[in-house]
């Protein structure tokens, strides 16, 4: 069977916050305080399949963007692997694992603050080619054509700079950017979130476009679920540095299991049978430096019991007709509201919980 083109293994990264000199002194003294961690990505294991589009959304803070350049090699796991086509990047010889980085690229959210200024939109699509020798100097204004036409850009854009264009067109040059390459993945980090709704629009389109020609499968990280239903094939929910449920677009839609993405669903305006009476989110996000113990989601559960407090619900397979795989990590099983009805208190735990 052929490997997944990335998977993330039991992914993890905390921060440390950094001394002061005045946390040193007391250090030296005994009297200081352990250091302050907060963990940003606590052991999400996800993997990506070829030519899909993998959706990821959580609030902000939830550690998505951490994911996603831990993903993408721009930051270093505190713990677990990311695997490209099978073989663990940390493990291959230098020239293999800069190929598998190359493989590997990223759009950013703010496309003015990731283009150089002083160059040209030509000069910055093309250096990465360049650079890797994908491509010979008198291929260029081709190459650089046919990649502007590609991203709904004129040829004639090539010697402009970041500060002569619009938001759209910067993000476009991003997305060209990122295509110079040929990669396999693109992993896009809130790549619509900073620009306005009609050119989210055009911008959604142009990648719902890319992904059908084929050639490079993505994760689509994302604060907002609607616009991650628009495009993906999958959705992996993240709460608090955890993944809390993974389905195929539909099933995260129709039948929502974890109490977390009923809420953010009904935030979401939606059609038919997923208009339901889903308990919206209560209060803030809770800091990450000091996260609820067991499920991180339970002062904000309408479901919360006490085991809910003490046990942190593992990642479990949901029944679903049809060998659909969906997981949630909720120690019940909460039926679907109907329409009329409000939240419906859990049954039974269950025990058959399991790692993927
Ligand atoms: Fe809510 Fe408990 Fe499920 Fe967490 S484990 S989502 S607190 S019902």
């Amino acid at each position: 069977m052929t490997a997944p083109v990335l998977e993330l293994n039991d992914l993890s990264r905390v921060f440390a916050r950094r001394d002061g000199w005045l946390d040193r002194m007391l250090n030296r003294a005994g009297l200081g305080k352990p250091p302050e961690r907060l963990v940003a990505v606590d052991g999400v294991s996800l993997s990506l399949r070829d030519g899909e589009m993998l959706g990821v959304v959580g609030e902000s803070g939830c550690g998505k963007s951490t994911l996603g350049r831990m993903a993408a090699q721009l930051l270093p796991a505190s713990g677990g692997e990311v695997r490209f086509r099978g073989r663990a990047i940390s493990d291959l010889p230098r020239s293999e694992a800069r190929d598998a980085r190359r493989n590997i690229q990223m759009v950013f959210q703010n496309p003015y603050a990731s283009l150089n200024p002083s160059l040209s939109v030509g000069d910055a699509i093309m250096e990465a080619p360049l650079t890797h020798g994908l491509v010979r100097r008198r291929e260029i204004p081709d190459r650089l054509a046919s990649l502007l036409s590609k991203v709904g850009l004129s040829p004639e854009m090539a010697d402009r700079f970041p500060h002569e264009l619009s938001g759209g067109q910067r993000q476009r040059v991003g997305i060209a950017r990122a295509l110079a390459v040929s990669p396999e993945v693109i992993i896009f980090d809130e790549a619509v979130a900073a620009l306005d709704v009609s050119v989210q629009a055009q911008i959604l389109n142009l990648l719902a476009d890319l992904k059908e020609q084929g050639g490079f499968s993505s994760i689509f990280i994302s604060h907002d679920l609607n616009v991650v239903r628009f495009i993906s094939d999958r959705i992996a929910i993240l709460y608090l540095g955890r993944l809390v449920e993974l389905a195929d677009r539909d099933t995260v839609f129709a039948r929502p299991h974890h109490p977390y993405t009923r809420a953010l669903l009904s935030e979401v305006p939606v059609l038919g049978a997923a208009r339901r009476r889903f308990t919206p989110l209560k209060g803030e996000l809770p800091s990450p430096l000091s996260p609820p113990p067991g499920c991180h989601f339970h002062p904000r559960c309408p479901f919360a019991q006490e085991i809910c407090r003490r046990e942190s619900p593992r990642l479990r397979e949901v029944q679903e007709a049809g060998g659909t795989t969906h997981l949630s990590a909720c120690h019940f099983d909460l039926p679907q509201p109907s329409p009329e009805a409000g939240p419906t208190p859990p049954p039974h735990p269950k025990e058959d919980s399991h790692d993927t």
